[in-house]
């Protein structure tokens, strides 16, 4: 079998690798687990000076690495870049933080001498997505590294360019072998690296479906396991909201990364005392984008990562149209060449259609009208989903109120749902579990262990 890179801009195909077979991909694990036996006994100022030579070339090479991203999967180049730079700053919290967020934890009780270790757990499996080529691959890998645990990464086989270049970083940077392993594998092959006993846990973002399917084998051989699933993010929109700055907002928040983001603003709720005014400016500024090669400065719509992720948002949007959804905007694909969408506007959704629960993973808004905040709250909270989420007032009290009620993992008053290096990241229902980022995202995969002195 073999893993290949498609330009989306062009559908043309760039490079093609050779996957591992089956000995190999188990033959990568013993190396792993071997190599697991030395790291974990490696200083953290030894990991430190790796994980910041891996920030530094990240950004003295940030041009070179952007444009793969660019070419394995269409985002716009200057956020290609952004993701980079950001990849350097995850890198050097990790780098600079971990010593100290896991540092030994004395117990604070009257006759007892103890305290709590956080040893490193041994080789974990990460299985990424294609958003965000760099970012999901670092946010998994550089906490675990630091921790003393080793990892193997399956990334997605739309991106193979990117998970070349990480996994030859990192060995340029001076990690040994066998700490971080880049796998070219079919899927099929996850569940055997899973149920092996060397591997002790397995860290996976992508969809519902393919999450279910890896916590399963995770459940059935008792190893720990993280989610980062998709997410269907509402975006309230009070009567007393700053209408100019929230359209704006609303706008950058849906068309991230073409709007392929898990924690991009799909939901738009909006009270109708200023609906009719937030539309009218919302479709004006969705409308007024440059389509383009993701590769040129001036484009602010790059095409999805793929022929087939065009195909399957025209299906769904398609299904929502015909079950009686308005079209405010768009709703199809331009006549072009490459997996591009044009930027659209859903309204009149109620809960029986297709899209009302699914992720739209596209330039698609849905946009539904309700009367007040108790109703807004109640339709943000009627999804499966609970990744992020936001809510637009000039009252910050009332901000925080609502905030509270929605049942997501991240809310933020007045901005879309973002992602940084101290900011917990993670979702609850069928967004998934566990948390990514900050100090949490380094204790997932560690041993509390008790170390009691008698
Ligand atoms: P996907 O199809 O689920 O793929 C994600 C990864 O899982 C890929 O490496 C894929 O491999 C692998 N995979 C798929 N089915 C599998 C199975 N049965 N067993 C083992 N591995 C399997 O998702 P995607 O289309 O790449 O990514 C988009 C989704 O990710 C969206 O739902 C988005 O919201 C979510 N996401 C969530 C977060 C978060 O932090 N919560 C962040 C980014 C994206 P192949 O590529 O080889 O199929």
């Amino acid at each position: 079998m073999t893993i290949t890179s498609i330009n989306p801009a062009t559908n043309k195909t760039l490079e093609t690798f050779e996957s591992l077979s089956k000995d190999e991909t188990m033959a990568a694990v013993a190396k792993a687990d071997d190599a697991f036996r030395d790291w974990r006994q490696t200083s953290f100022d030894h990991r430190k000076n790796i994980i910041l030579k891996f920030a530094s070339q990240l950004r003295e090479r940030a041009d070179e690495f952007a444009r793969l991203i660019t070419l394995d999967m269409g985002k716009r180049i200057s956020e290609s870049q952004r993701e980079i730079e950001y990849c350097a700053e995850i890198s050097e919290f990790y780098a600079n933080g971990a010593e100290t967020f896991l540092a030994d934890q004395p117990m604070e009780l009257e006759g007892v001498d103890a305290y709590i270790q956080y040893a490193p757990l041994g080789v974990l499996m990460g299985v990424m997505p294609w958003n965000f080529p760099f970012y999901q691959v670092t946010r998994f890998a550089t906490p675990n590294i630091m921790a003393g645990n080793v990892v193997m990464v399956k990334h997605a086989s739309n991106v193979p360019q990117c998970a070349q270049a990480i996994t030859e970083l990192f060995t340029a940077c001076g990690l040994p072998e066998g700490v971080y392993t880049n796998l070219f594998i079919p899927t099929e092959f996850v569940e055997a690296i899973v149920s092996d006993r060397r591997v002790q846990g397995v860290s996976l973002t992508g969809s519902e479906k393919a999450g279910a399917a890896v916590a399963a084998v995770a459940g059935k051989n008792l190893k720990r396991s993280v989610l980062e699933l998709g997410g269907n993010d509402p975006f309230i929109v009070l009567e007393d909201a700053d209408l100019a700055k929230t359209v704006e907002l609303a706008v950058k928040g849906r068309m991230v990364n073409a709007g392929q983001s898990c924690v991009a603003s799909k939901r738009f709720i909006v009270v109708e005392a200023v609906a009719d005014e937030f539309l009218a400016e919302f479709k004006e500024q969705m409308a007024n984008v440059t389509m383009g090669d993701p590769m040129d400065e001036a484009t602010t719509l790059a095409p999805l990562s793929s022929e087939a992720a065009a195909v399957q948002l025209q299906e769904q949007v398609q299904a929502t149209i015909d079950a009686g959804a308005t079209v405010l905007l768009g709703g199809d694909r331009p006549d072009r060449e490459g997996a591009f969408f044009n930027p659209t506007i859903l309204t009149g959704i109620t809960p029986d259609m297709p899209s009302f629960d699914q992720e739209l993973f596209g330039p698609v808004a849905s946009v539904y009208i309700v009367k007040d905040e108790a109703a807004a709250i109640e339709l943000a909270n009627h999804s499966s989903y609970g990744l992020g989420g936001s809510v637009y007032t000039n009252d910050v009290q009332r901000g925080r109120r609502v905030a509270e009620q929605i049942e997501t993992g991240m809310m933020f008053v007045n901005q879309p749902t973002r992602s940084q290096a101290e900011l917990p990241f993670g979702g609850i229902k069928n967004s998934g579990y566990g948390r990514e980022l900050s100090h949490l995202g380094i204790l997932e995969f560690v041993n509390k262990k008790l170390i009691h002195l008698g």
